[in-house]
């Protein structure tokens, strides 16, 4: 068993945990990251397409801070977290500065190309340079600059309390399966979406995000978890590459999706400009066109090489697909809207904080930012602005504490031994897979009471399995995937109408008296739920 501590603990290495960890770094000494993965070879900012949205100032004629604020509250659909909203919109720039200080590129050079993205009222998405991995390996590198400690590859299962507040976690390290217990006097849980709850996703592989579970286990607050936002155009054909297109510009340039018989599904649902379809409202007209299991393509063969000239977006999106192998030109190809991004999470406020003593959120982990629905580019906005704002202010409140007993951290981990050495039970991938089909049937783009009961009661039976694994981390994560599974179907079913991304079949229309969010939170072992 190794025991470790730190002044702040960051658990996550994607670009929320990277900013927050900078952040802190540069605050005081004593910072350290902690991922499943590697640090900036994290989950969700590994395969971002490297769009992020805001307000700049590089000339961005007609467009404001509240034009921004607008879109992005119009986008959620009226629930978003206003405050949070706010100081997104306003600190975007400051924080994106800070960025191109420590090395960041965007595309365009000192003229960065600002794109048009469907829910924004203007173009004010930037490319970065490389996507994200040139900005990972960046952060880094900064990191490293500052003295921050990594530790690579170990999986955080809980997290501990000294009466109201975090002193620290436990959790496992993958190469040679030692439990470790780590004190902090403030953690930051910057642990990205949960992906992985369900089968079709373009989040890759790994994508657990229970940092969520961690922090409601831990008295935190959760909002808005029955959000889940659902990627319209993913190519789903056996034999070609899961790529996710781009379909703004596609569709802004002719090409169309298709049922089986050959007929425009935009045709058949009025819709007279598809390239501005916002994400939801695509996703639910695929999924209702694609009831019983009926196929959809995407036909991009009336787009012609010369109308790629001058039209960077086009042929970029084009290009992309072409040379991955997706003979997107030649003919129709197969695409489904797969999950893709969690609008959910734990409640925070501007600076990260959570209801839980000495605990912040940030990014993709922390939930209110985008309401019923995230218009694109905003992801990585918030990460950036969150991250390095939670960053921040864990360092300042831990120089307001005191360190915790080394004590408090030895039950834990002596019981997480245990069970990781307890044999018998189901086999962890068989209960994954479960719980995957039900969250895909139920509790996926288009839901149900019915759908919804059926998932809830199946998650509440599973809690009575016990699990086996060959691999400690496999079966560690069931219990934080229950969690975070039961969180969403719970919300879904709580919220009877439609908004955003949550379509209830049996409420199918927005009603005035739902604009209100949901909080979940663990009080004496029982889910309590209040509306904010
Ligand atoms: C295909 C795709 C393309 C996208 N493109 C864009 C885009 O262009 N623009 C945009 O704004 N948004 C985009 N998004 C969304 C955006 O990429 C993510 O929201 C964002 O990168 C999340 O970053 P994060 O730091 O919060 O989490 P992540 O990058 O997912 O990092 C999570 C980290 O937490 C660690 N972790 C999780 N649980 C634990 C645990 N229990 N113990 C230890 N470590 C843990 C992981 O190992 C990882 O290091 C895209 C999403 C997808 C899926």
């Amino acid at each position: 068993m190794g025991m470790y501590k730190t002044e702040v603990l960051v658990i996550g290495g994607g670009l929320a945990g990277l900013t927050a960890a900078i952040s802190s770094a540069s605050n005081l000494s004593g910072t350290m990251i902690v991922t499943k993965t590697l640090v900036g070879g994290a989950n969700t900012t590994s395969v971002a397409a490297g769009i992020i949205s805001g307000v700049t100032d590089f000339k961005d004629p007609g467009d404001s801070r509240e034009l921004h604020y607008r879109d992005t509250i119009s986008g959620g659909h009226m629930v978003n977290d206003e405050a949070l909203v706010r100081t997104m919109v306003n600190d975007f720039s400051k924080y994106l500065d800070r960025l191109l200080d420590l090395g960041l590129e965007l595309e365009g050079g000192d003229e960065p190309r600002r794109l048009f993205i469907p829910g924004h009222s203007k173009p004010r998405s930037y490319l970065i340079k490389g996507k994200c991995h040139s900005l990972q390996s960046l952060l880094r590198r900064v990191c490293e600059g500052l003295g921050v400690v990594f530790m690579e590859r170990t999986l955080i299962t809980s997290l501990i309390k000294d009466g109201e507040r975090v002193v620290g976690a436990v959790g496992i390290r993958a190469d040679n399966r030692e439990v470790v217990g780590i004190k902090a006097n403030s953690i930051v849980l910057a642990t990205g979406g949960s992906g992985e709850l369900y089968p079709h996703t373009l989040m890759p592989l790994g994508s657990s995000g229970y940092g969520v579970s961690l922090g409601f286990r831990a008295g935190a607050e959760l909002v808005d978890m029955e959000f889940v936002q659902f990627y319209p155009t993913m190519i789903a054909e056996e034999g070609l590459p899961k790529l996710f297109v781009d379909y703004a510009p596609l569709l802004k340039f002719g090409a169309d999706i298709l049922d089986g018989d050959g007929r425009s599904i935009f045709k058949k649902h009025g819709v007279a400009e598809p390239h501005k379809l916002t994400r939801d409202q695509f996703s639910i007209i695929m999924a209702k066109e694609m009831t019983g299991g009926r196929p959809l393509f995407l036909d991009c063969t009336s787009i012609k090489d010369e109308d790629l000239l001058g039209n960077p977006s086009l042929s970029s999106a084009v290009r992309d697909l072409e040379s991955k192998n997706v003979p997107v030109r030649a003919r129709r190809v197969k695409v489904a809207p797969y999950a893709h991004f969690f609008m959910g999470g734990l409640r925070a406020d501007p600076n990260g904080m959570t209801n839980v003593e000495g605990l912040f959120a940030a990014g993709e982990a922390m939930g209110g930012v985008h309401g019923a629905n995230r218009i694109g580019g905003n992801a990585l906005a918030a990460c950036l602005v969150f991250g390095f704002r939670a960053g921040l202010a864990a360092s300042l409140h831990s120089g307001t504490v005191n360190e915790a007993d080394d004590k408090l951290l030895k039950d834990p981990a002596s019981k997480l031994v245990e069970t990781i050495n307890s044999d018998g039970g189901e086999e962890a991938s068989r209960i994954k897979g479960i719980v995957q089909k039900n969250m895909w049937e139920g509790v996926g783009i288009l839901r149900e009471k019915v759908g919804l009961e059926k998932a809830l009661s199946r998650f509440n039976s599973l809690r009575e399995v016990k699990v086996s694994s060959n691999t400690p981390m496999e079966k560690l994560l069931i219990p934080m995937m229950l969690d975070n599974a039961e969180a969403v179907a719970l919300s879904a079913m709580i919220r009877e109408e439609s908004r955003g991304a949550h379509f209830r079949a049996d409420f199918p229309e927005t009603r005035d008296e739902w604009r209100k969010r949901i909080v979940l939170k663990l009080q004496e072992g029982e889910c309590k739920v209040s509306f904010i």
